[in-house]
């Protein structure tokens, strides 16, 4: 018999884990059950996942730099990937203005729903604001410090130290490029070699990734606020899920198809598991090992774009973040009654990029960078009140975007680069085959 298609099966742990979390709310104890012997291996899963990031980065990135054959093919793509980074940022911004000053979300807030909100969600604002009043309290150059590390196991000790090890690792490449051949080939050996191992080590997590988003969808649910939120909040949430899905299904796929000739159905079947995940685990980086092989392996781009381009964009590119911090800072705004002119609607823009390029690529940090934006335009930060209550659902569809966003840029530049080829994997199901 014909296996199911990964994507399918994900998709039925999902359906199968929110049906699970439902039941088990009717039942005495049921939320307890489920959070005690559910939910770990939710945890379990994206942990192994996670554990894979440094590794992969590490193994790739190292050979993919030194297959460069000088180092401004390097500064090509670097300076390419950055650029499109911004470019789809502000794009995806744009959108979610539009949208938010056409729907006017914030109209169709009560007072007694604002004030509610307001009162039930003071707590986490308070903690969210403090939080991002340290990241701002730092010089204008910090951002650029914070990229070189003193120390490269301290930097490996976290993932959210990605782009440190990132640094570390072109620097390391450079150094491989400029020393002689017969010095650097066992190196490049070594690193390809690891490489298949870890892409292999991926697959055999992603046979257990239909339990571990059954188990995370189960104790989501178990764990969620009441539903009447969700009807006060619909107009803003949907306003949010629209713009981002205008992203996931007309403006990823149409860019594809236009710089890479490859269609809706090919780049969707190829991407479509990193996105269930990465909407299962809230976290690009905890989906970054997954988004990797499914970039290189299904959709054939090469291993050196792939390795540069996907961890960065992981770290940095946030399209889906930065369109939900506009609507929602436009949203914010309306419910309070603050005019926003045009001046600063554009510092939005300017804003909302910078921050979700600083947005740490786990569940929720989207929130607190919006504190910086709800600032910059002069709204009581402790408005992100009003939105918590709906905030994981959306993070959930933002981080698929997220994800997806990464592996547009890299099939572009991948295209660009003339680094683009026929899927190693052609049957896009099938697992990973190291080459002979
Ligand atoms: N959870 C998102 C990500 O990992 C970031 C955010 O918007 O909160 O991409």
């Amino acid at each position: 018999m014909k296996k199911l298609a990964l994507h399918w099966q994900i998709i039925i742990g999902m359906i199968a884990g929110l049906l699970f979390g439902a039941l088990a709310l009717q039942f005495d104890g049921g939320s307890q059950f489920v959070v005690d012997w559910i939910k770990p291996f939710g945890t379990i899963f994206i942990n192994s996942l996670k554990l894979i990031a440094i590794p992969l980065i590490v193994a790739s990135l190292i050979k993919g730099v030194s297959d460069l054959n000088d180092i401004s093919q390097l500064s090509k793509m670097g300076t390419r990937t950055i650029g499109i980074y911004i470019l789809t940022t502000i794009i995806a911004i744009t959108i979610g203005l539009v949208l938010v000053n056409i729907a006017n979300p914030g109209g169709f807030i009560e007072e007694a729903t604002r004030n509610n909100m307001m009162e039930s969600f003071s707590g986490e604002a308070g903690s969210r604001i403090a939080s991002a009043a340290e990241t701002q309290q730092r010089g204008p150059l910090a951002a650029l410090e914070d990229v070189i590390p003193d120390n490269l196991f301290a930097a490996m000790s976290s993932n959210g130290n990605m782009l440190q090890v990132i640094f570390f690792v072109i620097f390391f490449g450079i150094g491989i490029i400029l020393i002689p051949q017969e010095k650097s080939q066992p190196v490049k050996d070594f690193f390809d070699g690891l490489n298949e191992v870890i892409l292999k080590m991926i697959d055999l997590i992603m046979l257990v990734a239909p339990i571990g988003v059954f188990a995370l969808l189960a104790a989501l649910i178990v764990e969620a606020p009441s539903v009447d939120v969700f009807y006060a909040l619909g107009a803003y949430a949907l306003t949010v899920v629209l713009g981002l899905a205008i992203l996931l299904f007309g403006f990823y796929p149409s860019m594809v198809k236009l710089f890479t000739g490859i269609g809706f159905s090919q780049f969707l079947n190829g991407i479509s598991p990193a996105q269930l995940l990465a909407f299962s685990t809230s976290s690009s980086a905890a989906t970054l090992p997954v988004t990797m092989e499914r970039v290189e392996e299904h959709l054939g781009v090469d291993k050196d774009v792939v390795s540069f381009v996907c961890p960065v964009g992981a770290t940095i590119n946030m399209d889906g973040t930065s369109l939900y911090q506009g609507v929602a800072a436009v949203f914010i705004a309306q419910v309070f009654g603050n005019d926003l002119t045009l001046g600063d609607q554009l510092a939005i823009v300017l804003t909302a990029t910078l921050a979700s390029i600083g947005t740490a690529a786990v569940p929720g940090a989207g929130i607190l960078m919006l504190v910086i934006v709800l600032e910059s335009i002069g709204v009581n930060p402790a408005g992100i009140a009003l939105i918590f209550a709906v905030d994981r659902p959306l993070d959930m569809i933002r981080t698929a975007v997220n994800v997806t966003s990464d592996a547009t840029v890299a099939l572009i530049v991948g295209k660009s680069l003339n680094k683009l080829h026929e899927p190693r994997v052609k049957n896009w199901d099938d697992n990973y085959k190291p080459q002979k």
